[in-house]
């Protein structure tokens, strides 16, 4: 285990790679409606520029890497990007999309390495999955939850909660995990994206529990499930019908924070709420060695600050498509 530690004693064990800025849905919490600036394609790290990246990381301590986005799907070269850090040595590789272009895919992504994939899904609701989603039909996403089931993936979902929106259909969400034997997740709504301007509809995990009659998992270190932020809980204590929350602005957990975020493009990104960091795509075109690599990461690092300030209204400057959420 490295010794690395940041300015305030947090270690980095798990790097979140965003492999595009680009996506097919409009999520209403992270793309707003019009606006938005893309990376050109070629400023993209490739699939050994990432995978260099990963490798001096791992001397600071990384041994999990999440590959995420925008949408992940859209990169035709997944697996090879995929491939290329598992060739590493890197065996905890886990991958977060929105399954809509997932069912053709699972048997190149496995082949590659990848074990874990956690499935967006904010509704179950035809129409409101298209409105969510920005125009898009539900059933290709069902048809990618089936195939990674099928193909043995382990697989969670994520529903970011919304008041008005699908905070009613939480347990039917639910439901649909345990009956595939799936882990749901209930996330709140983070004031960054187009998130910043819809903090009106958060729904604080307190909230989310109590819909659910939830009775804490027991805890045990030797059995720990997840390795983020969420907490795992029990439908009115049924320990078959187990779900996790995660509530970044009311339970903030940055104190135990030990990643850090890879732009598509490049940029070492330590924490989701800051702009601060370090580019390094220059370094990589311009021939650098690893240990001016290392240089640069440590440097980003550095920057790392204490915590977020969501809870006093404070909104991230990052939206989550550009940063990797
Ligand atoms: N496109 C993929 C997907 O949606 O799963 C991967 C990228 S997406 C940015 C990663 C995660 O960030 C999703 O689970 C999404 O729900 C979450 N997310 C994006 N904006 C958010 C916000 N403002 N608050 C909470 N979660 C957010
Ligand atoms: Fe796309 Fe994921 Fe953002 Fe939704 S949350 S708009 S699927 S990147």
């Amino acid at each position: 285990m490295s010794s690395y530690r940041d300015h305030y004693g947090r270690s980095l064990e798990y790097l979140r790679v965003s492999v595009t800025d680009r996506c097919n849905f409009r999520c209403p919490y992270c793309r707003p409606e019009t606006g938005e600036l893309y990376d050109p394609p070629a400023d993209h790290l490739k699939a050994a520029e990432i995978a260099r990246v990963v490798d001096v990381s791992r001397q600071l301590g990384v041994r999990a890497v999440r590959f995420t986005g925008g949408e992940p799907l859209l990169r035709r070269d997944l697996p090879d990007v995929i491939a290329a850090v598992r060739d590493l040595g890197v065996t905890d590789l886990a991958l977060t999309t929105n399954a809509w272009r997932l069912a053709k895919r699972t048997k190149s992504l496995w082949q590659a390495g990848l074990r874990r994939i956690n499935i967006s899904l904010d509704a179950l609701s035809k129409d409101r999955f298209r409105r969510l989603s920005g125009g898009l039909d539900i059933e290709p996403t069902l048809k990618g939850i089936d195939a990674a089931i099928e193909q043995g993936f382990e697989v969670k979902t994520n529903t970011v909660v919304m008041a008005g929106e699908n905070s009613g259909e939480l347990l039917e969400l639910a439901q649909f995990a345990w009956a595939r034997g799936l882990t749901p997740r209930f996330i709140e709504l983070m004031p960054i994206g187009a998130g910043a301007l819809a903090t009106h509809r958060r729904i604080d995990v307190e909230e989310i529990l109590q819909a659910f009659d939830a009775v804490p998992e027991p805890q045990n270190e030797a059995i720990r499930y997840g390795r983020g932020p969420a907490s795992y809980w029990y439908h009115e204590g049924n320990p078959h019908q187990k779900l996790g929350v995660i509530g970044a602005t009311t339970r903030n957990f940055c104190a135990s924070c030990n990643r850090a975020r890879l732009t598509a493009t490049g940029g070492f990104r330590p924490c989701l709420a800051s702009n601060l960091g370090y580019e390094i795509r220059p370094l990589l075109r311009q021939g650098c060695t690893d240990q001016e690599l290392l240089n640069g990461i440590l440097e980003g690092m550095g920057r790392k600050p204490e915590g977020h300030r969501f809870h006093e209204g404070l909104a991230g400057q990052n939206a989550m498509r550009g940063i990797g959420g």
